[in-house]
């Protein structure tokens, strides 16, 4: 049997390659941070979710490493077993803390908390309104619940009233959206969703993954951007990206809400317990964002910093109000040219193109730390601009 699916197996990688669509993998030999060590080179990271510059913070390695000799390497069982130390009800209570909700359940990855968040609470009587860029684990998430699906165009308000009109007659009605859209760096207009759901008897759903950390006076995500802490029903979130990088996600929000999960959710009822160093790197990182909020305040000026030099360089930046920041190109070629030369002149960058994006949309995608200095930022931007001149991108 395997000789005839090996034949297909073959021909479908041969035909990812053929589309110039197969993801090589380039080892990293150092630490995650901002300058990183690529096939022996030593290259500045502009691609990874580090954005509060936090996974390789010597407070949460030391946090990590005392969790490990006080309480072991792994927990060998789920939550409900025999998997729940005292650590993670107090992760699950900092959560709780930084969004201003009630309560928060840890999941193995956001994936899992996505995965485990629609079908536990709704059924076919009821409606999920779904931005059409959610991240895929939403969209697999809702794939696994019996609640009737709505679309809507990515922050379009017109259609997502639209639909919530088509769903009017659904028992309950939940609008699903991510908090930062990570191909364009747009922050979702929770303000107009908000009024809408009210309009329209809805509750939210925000994945604030790429926006927790980062977006806000005081990175507590867009619920704080728009003025909403504590009003929106649901959130899930990742450990994986501003929050340490290593993993682990959560779904915080209505006491009833987290209650019922931790019951119905399957991932979380039959998947392992994250382990105690993982839990104790989370609840000292959480600490610290109690303690000060330097970290995102330096990566607002970073971000600024940026912009307005890529911009003053004469290059089309998608307007962000976030740490990513889309170097528009448009032509798919150019874009992977562009990133090549930037990894050339020491820059680590990659170029996303159809269908990762829509068709002639093609872009570099950056994304800024707190981690990186005044002097990394001026290096990208001068490696840009030089790059930038030699393929006739500006002037
Ligand atoms: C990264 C991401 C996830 C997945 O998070 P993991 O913890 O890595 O599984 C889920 N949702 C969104 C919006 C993300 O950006």
């Amino acid at each position: 049997m395997y000789n005839t699916f090996q034949k297909h197996l073959s021909s479908e990688l041969a035909a990812i390659e053929d589309a110039g669509l197969y993801k090589h993998e380039r080892l990293i030999s150092s630490p995650q941070g901002a300058e990183i060590s690529v096939n022996g080179k030593t290259v500045l990271n502009f691609c990874a979710n580090n954005y509060l510059g936090l996974a390789n913070h010597p407070a949460l390695i030391e946090a990590a490493s005392k969790a490990m000799s006080e309480r072991g390497y792994g927990m060998s069982s789920v939550r409900f077993i025999c998997g729940t130390q005292d650590l993670h009800r107090q992760l699950e209570t900092a959560v709780a803390r930084f969004f201003g909700t009630e309560d928060a359940i840890l999941y193995a990855a956001c994936f899992d908390a996505n995965g485990g968040v629609f079908e536990p609470l709704l059924n076919e009587e009821d409606a999920i309104i779904s931005d059409a860029l959610n991240h895929a684990s939403i969209i697999d998430g809702v794939r696994l619940c019996k609640a009737q699906r709505f679309r809507y165009a990515n922050a379009d308000m017109h259609d997502l009233e639209a639909q919530l009109q088509a769903a009017a007659n659904c028992r309950f009605k939940l609008i699903v959206t991510d908090g930062v859209f990570s191909m364009d760096g747009n922050v979702a207009p929770l303000d107009k969703i908000y009024s809408l759901a009210n309009k329209y008897d809805a509750m939210i759903l925000v994945d604030e993954s790429h926006s927790a950390g980062v977006v806000g006076e005081t990175g507590r995500g867009v619920t704080e951007q728009y003025n909403l802490r504590g009003q929106i029903e649901i959130i899930t979130g990742t450990l994986g990206k501003a929050f340490g990088g290593a993993v682990g996600g959560f779904t915080t929000g209505r006491q009833e809400i987290i209650s019922l999960l931790r019951q119905r959710s399957r991932p979380y009822l039959f998947s392992n317990s994250l382990p105690p160093m993982v839990v104790a790197a989370g609840i000292r990182m959480f600490e610290m964002m109690d303690a000060t909020n330097e970290l995102q305040a330096q990566l607002h000026a970073n971000t600024a910093f940026f912009v307005k030099n890529m911009i003053a360089a004469g290059f089309d930046i998608k307007p962000t109000q976030s740490a990513i920041c889309a170097v528009m190109l448009y032509d798919a070629k150019l874009s992977q040219q562009m990133a090549a030369l930037l990894q050339e002149e020491g820059i680590y960058v990659t170029g996303f193109y159809y269908p990762v994006v829509p068709q002639n949309q093609a872009r570099i995608r950056v994304q800024i730390s707190a981690a990186h200095t005044r002097t990394h930022l001026e290096q990208c931007i001068a490696a840009f601009t030089k790059v930038g001149r030699t393929l006739g991108i500006i002037k």
